[in-house]
């Protein structure tokens, strides 16, 4: 094992490319654990990554890929023994450092979590950095008193990765769970998935007043803009927000009347620099949470290949659940 295939971008005059091309393993950034990757995923950020946007990568050329999962080939951390299987999502590997879209990825021992018990390599990537933020943000939620008996959860942007295994989370917990979703095509998924209610994306993305009939107990937010600021207007007392995303966009004109009359939260979700204990909890709710026969359902698996052009789909909305990238393939 010298080389490795990877997806490599590259930028000309402004513009970014991608392609498939061999590396050698010495290339790879410095790190105590080398780790054969089995599985990636594709996430919005990868997306925007995938195309040039957003700055968020600054120097190529570059390999993407925000999370990954698979087998430790070489350590030298005590922590860590060839063989064992590891989940790796955030810390900025696949923007500042080369990431899992390649056979092999080279990362600090402590940016990596173990499969838990339960689990499977490719089941932890179903859920990926997508399904983790979910579990952050059900965790802030519960943090700040929210429980089923509270009443009503929103979770917008549903038929996308966060959205909708926000959904199958809350709705195995007993949530009342209600889906904002811009495509009627996901509505059957889901309601699969748990979700009693589905109201269509237009109606919190229109502007209204600042308080509106209190409604949400509690709120997982993928969407921002003025989807984020009508949830904050319809939250019941002492409700909270958990905002995740911005694929509405990423201003928030709203007034501090929610927060100073209902109490509302707003609890911003950072999956990039969780802490590891953080983490490791997640990852164990996870591995016993997530009905893993919704996971299936909510899931397109894509050979390495195919990822150039998914990178444009998930940008246009056309994607749906989670898209994992088998790297094997
Ligand atoms: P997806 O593209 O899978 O899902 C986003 C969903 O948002 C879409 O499926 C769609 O749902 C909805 N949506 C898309 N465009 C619009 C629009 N213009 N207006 C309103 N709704 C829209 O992305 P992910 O689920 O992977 O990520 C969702 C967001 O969360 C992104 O902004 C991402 O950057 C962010 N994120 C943040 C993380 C963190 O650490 N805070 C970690 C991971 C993701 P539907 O068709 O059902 O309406």
């Amino acid at each position: 094992m010298t080389e490795f295939r990877a997806l490599i971008l590259t930028e000309q005059d402004g513009k970014v490319a991608a392609g498939f091309e061999t590396r050698r393993i010495e290339e790879l950034p410095p790190g105590e654990v080398l780790v054969r990757v089995r599985w990636s995923t594709l996430n919005y950020k990868d997306g925007m990554i995938l195309n040039g946007l957003g700055r968020l990568v600054r120097s190529y050329p570059h390999i993407p890929g925000v999370d990954f999962s698979g087998t430790v080939e070489e350590s030298s951390s005590a922590e860590w023994q060839k063989g064992d299987e590891v989940i790796l999502t955030g810390w900025r590997v696949g923007e500042a450092r080369w990431g899992g879209y390649a056979e092999y990825a080279r990362v600090p021992a402590n940016y990596l979590v173990r499969v838990p018990d339960g689990m499977t390599a490719k089941r932890a990537m179903t859920i990926g950095t997508a399904g983790f933020t979910s579990m952050l943000a059900v965790m802030a939620l519960e943090r700040h008193g929210l429980t089923p008996a509270g009443g009503e959860v929103l979770v917008t942007g549903a038929g996308g990765g966060v959205g909708s295994v926000a959904v199958a989370i809350l709705a195995k917990q007993g949530y009342r769970v209600v889906g904002s979703s811009g495509r009627p095509e996901t509505h059957d998924f889901l309601k699969s998935l748990g979700a009693a209610e589905i109201v269509d994306r237009a109606v919190l993305a229109a502007p209204g007043k600042p308080l509106q009939s209190e409604r949400w107990a509690g709120v997982v937010d993928a969407v921002g803009g003025t989807t984020l600021a009508s949830a904050l207007a319809q939250m019941k007392y002492r409700g909270s927000v958990a905002a995740c995303g911005l694929a509405g966009g990423a201003e928030l004109a709203t007034t501090v009347i929610p927060f100073l009359l209902r109490g509302v939260n707003l609890l911003g979700i950072d999956s990039v620099l969780s802490p590891l204990p953080e983490r490791q909890e997640a990852w164990r709710r996870l591995a016993s949470e997530v009905p893993a026969e919704l996971l299936d359902s909510l899931t397109e698996t894509i050979p390495f290949a195919a990822l150039p052009e998914y990178g444009g789909r998930i940008l246009k909305g056309q994607t749906r659940g989670r898209v994992v990238v088998e790297i094997d393939g």
